[in-house]
């Protein structure tokens, strides 16, 4: 991707110094437990705050995959007392100009489709592990979007493990990674990701886990529809979209599950296989726009 004439953000937060591990939010949005503590009210109202709390427990926070069943291979390192290498620094600056061109793209369809101003999420670059309006991010989730705070979160050291790691080399492996994440905040503002937390709490597990799917395969569509517009300013390489599918390859429950234990069970998937994340990520890069994205509606996505 050529990234010489884009901007970069001034959403990106970097707070790689701080420890996440403390509660009580240096920064974060608190810690729902302990405010519950000092509410009034019964205990039975107490209870069933926590019952609510504990089942919405995560609900907000969407990676781009089932961080789950990876391994925590993460150390510890005191990002504040050392210097970014140079390879960091480029890495950093095009996670911000791939923001930055994410933001251009969603304000105009967003004024397209005659909806409200598109509001820009932030990005918080940090290291291990980060206390979040979802509760706790650890950085083997790989990155994440929270609808609690609106916030993308990325270790910026998952950039060189998707391509080694998981095989997904190349520049636009990663701005897919990002553009997936944004659009779980296009979900945000339009109100799908507040209809799928409400409608999950009726679902046995299976029927969630399958609703997760169409979450996540949606938000593949919306990335594909920013590659569509980089695609339209002429700034991608040969080899670009291929990137971006090796990607959303390597990211498949399927794929994924097959690599840690040797065999996948389908009901399980949260994010979709291999083969449907490249459908909607090629189907978005397709049309470009909002309305090929209804992941919901279709029978079988
Ligand atoms: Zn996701």
């Amino acid at each position: 991707m050529k990234i010489d004439d884009l901007r970069k953000s001034s959403n990106v937060e970097d707070r790689r110094g701080e420890s996440g591990r403390s509660f009580g939010g240096n920064g974060g949005a608190g810690f729902p437990i302990l405010q519950l503590l000092f509410m009034r009210g019964g205990w039975k109202t107490k209870l069933l705050v926590l019952l609510i709390l504990l089942a919405l427990g995560g609900g907000g926070l969407s990676g781009i995959f089932n961080g789950s069943q990876t391994s925590n291979h993460y150390q510890s390192t005191n990002v504040s007392q050392q210097s970014d290498s140079q390879a960091t620094k480029e890495q950093i600056e095009f996670v911000s100009k791939v923001l930055g061109s994410t933001e251009d793209f969603w304000t105009k369809e967003f004024e397209k489709e005659g909806l409200d101003a598109y509001q820009d999420p932030k990005l918080v670059l940090y290291t291990d592990s980060i206390q979040t309006a979802c509760g706790q991010g650890q950085a083997s989730m790989g990155p994440f979007y929270c609808s609690g705070d609106k916030k993308v979160y990325l270790d910026i050291s998952f950039y060189n493990d998707l391509g080694n790691k998981y095989g997904a080399k190349g520049d636009f492996a990663m701005a897919y990674v990002i553009a997936h994440e944004i659009g779980h905040h296009i979900q945000t503002k339009l109100g799908t990701m507040a209809k799928y937390n409400q409608d999950r709490q009726s679902l046995s597990e299976k029927e969630a886990n399958a609703l997760n799917v169409r979450l996540e395969l949606q938000a593949d569509y919306y990335a594909g529809a920013w590659a569509h517009y980089v695609q339209g300013q002429g700034i991608l390489d040969k080899g670009d979209f291929e990137e971006a599918m090796t990607a959303a390859n390597a990211v498949g429950d399927d794929t994924l599950q097959k690599q840690a234990y040797g065999y996948s069970v389908p009901d399980s998937f949260t994010h979709g296989t291999s083969e449907q994340r490249q459908h909607w990520f090629q189907r978005g890069y397709q049309y470009g726009d909002i309305e090929h994205g209804d992941t919901f509606s279709t029978t079988n996505p």
